[in-house]
């Protein structure tokens, strides 16, 4: 069994300006102990990058960005670049977020040039992949998250696979207060390594992190943990609250 370094990430979508943004940073910081086993990343927006990776400078905390562009510079009006994210301090980017395919019309083939040109650039790269409510009830759960895995992760690399995470987020329970129970992220996540078995191979698979997104709560985080293929969390909501991501962060 390869040991998978568990992930807690706080995306604080489009919330907080550099005064709240910095002191958050700053209180979740205090929260974070050292530890082997674990590693803690915030994605504020992008307008506090800069802010928010110079107050956890000292800590080992991961500092992302919550998209990014496949290109370094050029005529992208209104993107940010891998080039830009690494100059304001962060190592990290989250990208397919279900808010930036239905919000933003973003679908897998941009997904899929965004998650390689943050690889290229050397950067962390969170791909976000879930269903929605309906294709849940119409039973194509795990064929839309199939889909979802092989067309974000075309044309990457085994060897790249080092540095993309992928973060399961049911888009029924993203804000909405209902968690996927413990046995449906946990099945979702077995299906999910299952297709990066196909994709790659064994060891790819068993060595990618897969986080669980949607709702998760202090109440909630030590269950969801708990189970073998859920590798962290991805936090929107109760990430915004330094208590209630430190009691999450200190997961048991
Ligand atoms: P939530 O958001 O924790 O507020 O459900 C999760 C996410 O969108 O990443």
């Amino acid at each position: 069994m390869v040991e998978r370094k568990a992930l807690i990430a706080g995306n604080w979508k489009m919330h907080t300006t550099v005064v709240d943004g910095c002191r958050l940073a700053a209180e979740v910081a205090k929260k974070c102990y050292q530890y082997e086993d674990r590693e803690v990343l915030l994605a504020p927006p992008f307008t506090i990058l800069s802010e928010v990776s110079h107050v956890l400078q000292k800590s080992s905390i991961i500092v992302a960005s919550q998209n990014v562009c496949w290109e370094n510079q050029g005529a992208f009006t209104g993107e940010i670049s891998p080039l830009m994210v690494k100059d304001a301090g962060g190592t990290a980017a989250i990208v397919g977020h279900s808010e930036r395919r239905q919000l933003f019309g973003e679908g897998d083939a941009m997904i899929n040039k965004r998650l390689r040109g943050g690889l290229a650039s050397g950067l962390l790269m969170i791909l976000c992949i879930g269903e929605t409510l309906d294709e849940r009830e119409n039973g194509s759960t795990f064929a839309v998250l199939e889909a979802q895995v092989r067309k974000g992760l075309e044309g990457v690399a085994a060897d790249d696979m080092m540095n993309v995470v992928v973060a399961y987020e049911p888009v029924w329970a993203i804000g909405t207060g209902k968690t996927a129970t413990k046995e449906q992220a946990q099945e979702a996540h077995v299906a999910v390594r299952d297709v990066l078995q196909k994709i790659y191979e064994k060891n790819v698979a068993e060595r990618t992190r897969i986080l669980y997104g949607g709702s998760v709560k202090p109440t909630n985080v030590d269950e969801l943990m708990a189970q073998p293929d859920i590798d962290g969390a991805l936090v929107g909501g109760a990430a915004l609250d330094a208590e209630s991501f430190g009691r999450i962060i200190n997961f048991a």
